[in-house]
Parts: C-alpha cells; structure tokens; sequence
C-alpha cells in the first residue's frame, strides 16, 4: 500500500534556533522536527516551519537563501514579500519578508499597531506560500494571536477557492490573554471581514486570536488542565461561554521539551555534566554558579532560581514576597527575567536589601539560563496561570525542584503529594504569597533532608518530558482530521 503523505505548514512569530522569547520559541522551534520524526511505513508527515524573516535572524544565519519574492493582493492592497529557505535543519524552514517586518523591531514591540500589520502580513503571506512553493497543503498549523488571521482567512479563502477547500487548521493556545487586541485598524487596512460566530463576543469579532479559533477545526490549549480551566471566567478571558460552545473542537495537549537542547548529561553551556545516577556534577555546577555571581559556597544553603518573563501572570511579586518573608531563613537566589519594568525594579530593590542573598539579572539570556537550570535547587513558579509552562519541565530534566502554583500545564506535570512516593515538586493554591511562603518554607525544610531531597531530585530526573507522547497526539489529531479528505482521494 502506498505511503500516506501528510502536508503540514506550521507558522509561528518565535522559534528556537533562529529567535526565542518565551516558550512558543521553544515549542515552535522543537514540535514540528517530533512531528517529522514520527513519519513510519504508513505515514510521511512533511511540516515545514515559517517564520517572520526578523532582522536579528538575518543577521546571525547569512547561510537563510532568497527562494523569491511575490506579490499578493487583500482588500485593496496590493502587497510584495520574498520567501527565504534554511535546508540545513531537518525540517525545512522558510522565512517572510515584506515591509511589514521592520529590520531593527524586537518580535513584540510596543507599538501593537505595528505588531498589528506586521503579523498579519505574516499571516496572509504564509497562505501564499502552497502557490508559491507548489506545495499542496493539508493542515495550516497555527499559534497564538499572531498567525491566528492565517486561519481566519483560510475559512473566507475556502468559500471561493477550491485550493483552499480540504485544508484543515488547527491553532495551539500557548496563551488566551494575548489576543491582539488594538489590531481593528490593521484588520480594516488589509481588508480582513470580522468573525461571524454568534457565540463570539462582539467585541472579540475583531481581534486576532478569537477570530482564527472561531474558524479553526481543532483548538488545542497546551496542557489538559488549561483545555479545562478556559471554559471558567476565572481563565476564559471572556471567551469560557464561546469555548463552552465548541467542546468538540478542543483538544489540551501537553507541551513537551527538546530533550537533546536540555540535557545535564550532554550540555556544552553547564560547567560539569551529570546524570540522575551521579549528581556529583550538579553540586560543581552549583559551585560554580555561586562564585560566578558573588554568593558564599554553603552547601547547607539551598539554591533559588527563578528564570521567568517579569510579568503579572508569572507571580514575580508573589515570588520576591515571599522570599522578603522567608529572609531569616538559610538560602540562597538568582533572579532571571526581564519585562515589566516595575517588577524588574521590585526584583532589583530585593538584591539591595539583601546583597548577599539575592542576586538580580534584568535581561534575556538563555546561556545564563542553562547554568541556572543545572546549578539550582529549587525553582519558583507561582504564577497567577501558565497554560503549560516549560520552565518546570527544564528544571526537573536538571534535577532542579519547582515549588509552584497548581494552575493549568504546572498541575499536570508536578507531582506534589503522589502515593507511590514520586514526589518531583511542590505545589500550592491558590497563587498568593501566604500559600507560596508556606510552600516554600516546607521545601526549604525538605532540603535539608538529604535522603528525601535525593529522592525528589531522582524521581524528577526520571519523568519524560520529550516530545515523543505529546508529539504523537498532534499526530493523531492530524489524522483524524484529514480522513475524510484521504478516504475522497483514494
Ligand atoms: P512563557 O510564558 O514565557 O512562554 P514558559 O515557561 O512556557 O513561559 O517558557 C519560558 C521559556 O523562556 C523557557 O525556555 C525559559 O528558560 C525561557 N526564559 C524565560 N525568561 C528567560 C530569561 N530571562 N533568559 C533566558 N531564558 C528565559
């Protein structure tokens, strides 16, 4: 029989590689290889990646090749871009360009009408790339607000283009709250109609992402937990009724992690390898962490990190809260982040109360971030939701013990109280600075347990977290959504 031939066109504003900023950088840029991985004797899934052709990639990949450039209309507007190609990757990456995606811009700016245009730009210009390329598509893969337009105008697309009639879409939801609000005049620049499902909220018929969910055949949250916790007002953003609506087309499905980019036995970045079997490694890392940032070695001091966007929703006041709470207590931390600046001054006024405690880093960095993942203990994440969250996954692959709220994918992936004695964590509820001190107290306490912390740390160590379930579902999922296009071809 012949082989089944799976066409996939994943687009997303991040990838790693060729530019992260959170964990979409790092889905983006892992997911789609998994997927590829999984092709067997009855199925070839060819998914290719695109990727806004960022001045910052420009620069650091020269070796990106122009395949060509193209015009397109929407609305009235008659538009240019080019398309760029990376084949050294296992997985073919293609990169837009056009006027929309300015040279010097950060991936966010805080211009939201620019981001506007720029990632719908992105957006229409991925639907020309079947034509461009000659490629015959069956799955638009979307993610988030910023390619959320790609699926809307694909349904407008397939009532009167019989190209684009058997493709099906899907969208992860990496993060509701960020719907692209501000982007009407954008929408009404390039022509784009409003989303027409009465379930929707007028005032979401214009925005980015509820329009692309509204059209899309399968909306998949990132953890069991966040599919669950979207229908509620508490974490529906003022869609839980839309959602409610729609169960049939929801589908949670857990992030996984690069288990070869995140490895303590393999990483180039950390002073000393190691595994679960000989931690000696993590203790040198530890060391070595310490002397780097000017704390005392003290290996009765537990070591706290927290590497995180300095935003409302991950806790950060929480976090610096509670360890202002705990200050006559043995410990401690490093602080990773950058964003809001009223939290990165927080962060920094806690390093001057207490210098020889707490040290502050206000930027990205993700070299850093490798040695706090291996040279910690404990890592804090009290965030207010997190739809999966990758930090806990990284921390637990290190050996590395998240102490967490249990919100969305931190719920479904840290075992707090398990009975067959696999404690990977510790987690709290709800997110607020009594629940996190007390929690972070009883860690700190368990830390010096010897014996019991090993066990936590072996146990943590022992979870997989790759891709190769998660990747498999999305699989399955692809399947079951093109059948009917499959059974009609043969
Ligand atoms: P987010 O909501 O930001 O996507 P996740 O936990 O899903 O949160 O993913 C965050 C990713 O970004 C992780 O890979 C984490 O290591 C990385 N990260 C966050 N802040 C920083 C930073 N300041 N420097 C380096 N890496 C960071």
């Amino acid at each position: 029989m012949a082989r089944k031939r799976l066409n996939i066109l994943f687009i997303a504003s991040e990838a790693e590689p060729f530019i992260k900023v959170g964990g979409l950088g790092d889905v983006a840029g892992s997911l789609p290889q998994a997927i590829h991985d999984l092709s067997n004797d009855d199925t070839v899934y060819d998914i290719r990646l695109v990727l806004p052709f960022y001045g910052q990639i420009k620069k650091r990949f020269p070796e990106i090749k122009k395949l060509t450039d193209f015009n397109f209309h929407t609305g009235s507007l008659s538009l240019k871009g080019s398309v760029h190609l990376l084949t050294s990757e296992r997985v073919p990456v293609y990169f837009i360009d056009g006027l929309p995606i300015k040279e010097d811009e950060p991936v966010y700016g805080s211009n939201f009408i620019a981001d506007a245009e720029k990632f719908i730009f992105f957006s229409l210009a991925c639907l020309e790339l079947p034509r461009i390329l000659k490629w015959k598509i069956d799955i638009l893969h979307a993610n988030d607000w910023h390619t959320a337009i790609a699926v809307h105008q694909l349904a407008k697309l397939k009532e009167t283009r019989r190209e684009f009639s058997r493709i099906k879409s899907v969208i992860s939801l990496h993060n509701l709250a960020y719907m692209g609000a501000g982007s009407e005049l954008a929408l009404a620049k390039f022509g784009i109609e409003p989303a027409e499902d009465p379930f929707l909220p007028i005032w979401a018929r214009t925005i980015p992402l509820p329009m692309g969910l509204a059209s899309a055949d399968r909306i998949v949250p990132v953890s069991p937990t966040y599919s669950r916790e979207i229908l509620t007002p508490d974490f529906g953003c003022g869609l839980e009724n839309f959602f409610t609506q729609h169960l049939t087309r929801i589908e949670g499905i857990l992030n996984g992690i690069n288990n070869s980019l995140w490895d303590p036995s393999s990483d180039s970045l950390i002073p000393t390898r190691y595994n679960k079997l000989n931690l000696a490694g993590k203790k040198t890392c530890k060391n070595a962490l310490k002397k780097e940032m000017g704390l005392s070695v003290n290996d009765q001091y537990p070591l706290i990190t927290i590497i995180s966007r300095m935003d409302q929703q991950k806790g950060i006041d929480l976090a610096l809260e509670s360890l202002s709470r705990l200050s006559n207590k043995n410990w401690h931390a490093i602080i990773l982040g950058s964003g809001d600046p009223l939290l990165e001054k927080s962060a920094l006024a806690l390093e001057s109360k207490m210098p020889g405690k707490v040290k502050t880093k206000i930027l990205f960095d993700s070299s850093l971030s490798h040695r706090l993942y291996a040279g910690a203990d404990i890592i804090l994440m009290p965030s207010r939701y997190e739809p999966c969250g990758l930090s806990q996954l990284i921390a637990m692959r290190y050996g590395t013990i998240p102490v967490a709220s249990a919100t969305g994918g931190l719920s479904d992936t840290i075992k707090s109280d398990d009975p067959e004695n696999m404690q990977t964590g510790f987690l709290f509820s709800p997110a607020d600075a009594e629940q996190l001190t007390s929690c972070l107290n009883s860690a700190l306490d368990t830390f010096q347990d010897s014996k019991k912390w090993q066990k936590i740390i072996k146990s943590a160590m022992s979870q997989d977290f790759s891709w190769s379930v998660s990747a498999g579902k999305y699989c399955d999922l692809y399947q079951r959504i093109t059948i009917h296009n499959h059974q009609e071809e043969q």
